[in-house]
């Protein structure tokens, strides 16, 4: 028998960058385990609860061995099902508030099972493009029609259910997805199933202990009706996987699953770990509290980093690369600064989207979230991944209203950086951009926002207006009082079309907050009602910027003015609790999108000064020219 081919296989895949050589542990699971004889930080596991290496857990697996056996002997319809397995099943069944539930040896079993179990030849499946391999394999076993629908994308999964005739329909998503850390929209995916009679089955592998009340999930937390696929092997600590739904639903699957029928039922030593990690993630809340806030405070610095990642929706952050050969690179470089996160490479996710899957755990100390900062800050690499080319579209509302108007929750927020940041990005589109300040105040003291502007997005001269300038660094309309003059808001549309005679868009900063009066009779709001043009709110990330943030934005609702998004300005390379927490918080809270982020830097608008790093695209949504990418949140972490 010859296996040369096998030779040649490795030697494509390591020339391609894709052979896998995993390294081995000398360690149990933790935030640090043992590499080749160094501790490192290890930033990989779905440990996220902490609790694979916790002595109660391991206490549980081992009186479990001892009480009924290091193997289970049998599959679970021959004599391997036990009263401790039927105590779990029971537990979680309590837990995920089902009925009943099945336990797997594996996630992956579970998956692989149930699926052909729900659909077969007379049948169609939906999967989102993004899901895991263990639900592509169940979908390829079932035998069923498969049609995979673009990654959380509602729409396109409402007309493919429309468009397919078949016996049963059956819907497959992960909650929080495996590779890409974001949920899944299940709130309207449940109802394009409800329309369509088609079942739904959620995989909460990387949810459970984590999301929902009391960390019983993401299907919990949205109260939608669905079949729920989990596992025993991320937040609690142990191995199997399982399914929770109906005593009709799960006694189907004891007649129908092969994967359950045919396989050895779960060692005792897993299960009854996992009885104990339930019971602890039930009684320690905290621990569900302290993965997410570390999720998203890494996320933050790695954001401000210049790191290319998605905002986590629990503990998955996946720093986007692009090249496996890069990833590969850049995981070694970390590694040697002893961080432990390899390369996510094809064919676990699409081609030319190579990552490090960063996960956090809640044994993670706030001096290894440092520590890891600072080796993701000393690895990067020298060249990023290269952003692509914008375009603007002429359906945008910033070229289709000829500008932007920029406003704040209040003074000294940010709004000229963000104003400058934002002619900037869109300067780089290739379009024609201007700048205008209706009423620059504070001039007495040299003050001067619009030169700024000019300066940071290199617009000429022409390009750039300023109707009045006024000594008092007050409200324009107080400032004009003391002056014995009155400011008229016509010098300021006649301004604004003269400038849009030559440019594409024009970017208006305005003073102050929204409501600070211009004149007597219009404050900012008027001012950019008059102009007819679409608003950015400027706000701090930190305490406080909630009750500031929700009233501006129901001020400009409440005006009829048409809101952009948030952009948050000064954004700080290491977080506190309050700045991690707040870009979701705001977002849930105001009903906008986040369309920027401007992290802190040495900006000097009074000299004109710009920080190395000044990389406006890099912050700005597409809508403002950049190619920040911010999903809106589906769900707001839940608090203990
Ligand atoms: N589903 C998802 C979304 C997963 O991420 C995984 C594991 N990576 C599985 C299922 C399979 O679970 P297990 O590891 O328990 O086989």
């Amino acid at each position: 028998m010859s296996l040369a081919w096998c030779a040649a296989e490795l030697e494509r895949l390591e020339m391609e960058g894709l052979r896998r050589h995993p390294a081995t542990l000398s360690s149990p699971p933790g935030p640090e385990v043992t590499i080749d004889g160094r501790r490192v930080i290890q930033l990989c596991s779905n440990d996220y609860l902490g609790l694979a290496a916790d002595p109660r857990v391991r206490r549980a697996a081992a009186r479990a061995a001892e009480e009924w056996g290091a193997g289970s002997g049998a599959s679970r319809l021959v004599s391997g099902t036990t009263e401790l397995h039927r105590r779990l099943e029971a537990a979680l069944a309590v837990f995920k508030g089902t009925e009943d539930a099945i336990v797997f040896s594996s996630g992956y079993l579970a998956n692989t099972g149930t699926i052909p179990a729900l659909a077969g030849k007379p049948d169609a499946v939906f999967s989102d493009e993004a899901n895991h391999a263990s639900i592509i394999d169940g979908c390829r076993l079932s035998g069923a029609r498969v049609t995979v629908y673009r990654h959380a994308d509602p729409a396109e999964l409402d007309r493919a259910l429309g468009s397919v005739d078949a016996r049963r329909r059956l819907v497959v998503t992960d909650s929080v997805f495996s590779m890409d850390g974001d949920l899944a929209p299940l709130g309207a995916l449940a109802e394009v199933c409800a329309r369509h009679r088609a079942m739904l089955l959620v995989d909460e592998a990387h949810a459970t202990g984590l999301l929902g009340p009391g960390g019983a999930g993401a299907v919990a937390a949205a109260g939608i009706p669905a079949i729920i696929m989990a596992t025993l092997s991320k937040a609690l600590g142990s191995a199997g996987g399982f399914i929770a739904g109906s005593h009709d639903l799960v006694e189907y699957l004891r007649n129908r699953a092969r994967s359950w029928i045919f396989d050895t039922a779960p060692a005792p030593a897993s299960v009854g770990a996992a009885l104990e990690a339930l019971r602890l993630a039930g009684e320690e809340p905290e621990r569900r509290v302290r993965v997410c806030h570390a999720a998203a405070s890494l996320a933050a610095s790695l954001t401000a980093l210049g790191y290319e990642l998605r905002p986590p929706a629990a503990a998955v952050i996946p720093v986007i690369v692009g090249d496996a050969g890069e990833a590969l690179a850049l995981s070694e470089r970390l590694l040697e600064s002893g961080v432990f996160v390899p390369a996510i490479r094809p064919p676990s996710v699409p081609p030319g989207t190579a990552r490090l899957r960063v996960t956090v755990t809640a044994a993670h100390t706030e001096e290894h979230l440092h520590a890891a900062v600072a080796a993701f800050a000393g690895a990067r690499p020298r060249r990023m991944r290269s952003l692509p080319a914008a375009r603007p579209a002429h359906d945008d509302p910033v070229l289709r209203a000829g500008g932007v108007f920029v406003t704040g929750t209040g003074t000294g927020v940010g709004k000229t950086v963000v104003s400058a940041a934002i002619a900037a990005a869109l300067s780089a589109t290739g379009i024609r951009v201007g700048a205008m300040k209706p009423a620059q105040t504070g001039a007495s003291s040299g003050a001067d926002d619009l030169t700024f502007i000019r300066f940071a997005a290199r617009l000429p001269q022409e390009a750039c207006r300023r109707p009045y300038l006024l000594d008092a660094p007050l409200a324009p309309a107080v400032a004009a009082r003391l002056e014995g003059r009155v400011l008229e808001t016509t010098e300021v549309t006649r301004a604004f079309a003269a400038l849009r005679r030559s440019c594409a868009a024009v970017v208006v900063e305005g003073s102050g907050g929204l409501l600070v009066p211009f004149n007597d009779s219009t404050s900012m709001a008027g001012l950019a009602a008059e102009l007819g043009l679409p608003v950015v709110i400027v706000t701090s990330p930190g305490l406080g910027t909630l009750n500031h943030t929700a009233l501006t934005v129901e001020a400009a609702r409440s005006r009829g003015l048409r809101l952009l998004g948030l952009v948050l300005c000064g954004f700080p390379a290491d977080p506190d609790l309050a700045e991690a927490t707040n870009p979701a918080e705001l977002e849930r809270l105001c009903g906008l999108d986040l369309i920027g982020v401007v992290p802190h830097l040495p900006f000097d608008v009074d000299r004109g000064r710009l920080p190395a790093a000044f990389s406006p695209r890099e912050w700005l949504s597409p809508a403002l020219g950049g190619v920040f990418a911010r999903p809106p949140l589906e769900l707001a972490h839940e608090p203990a």
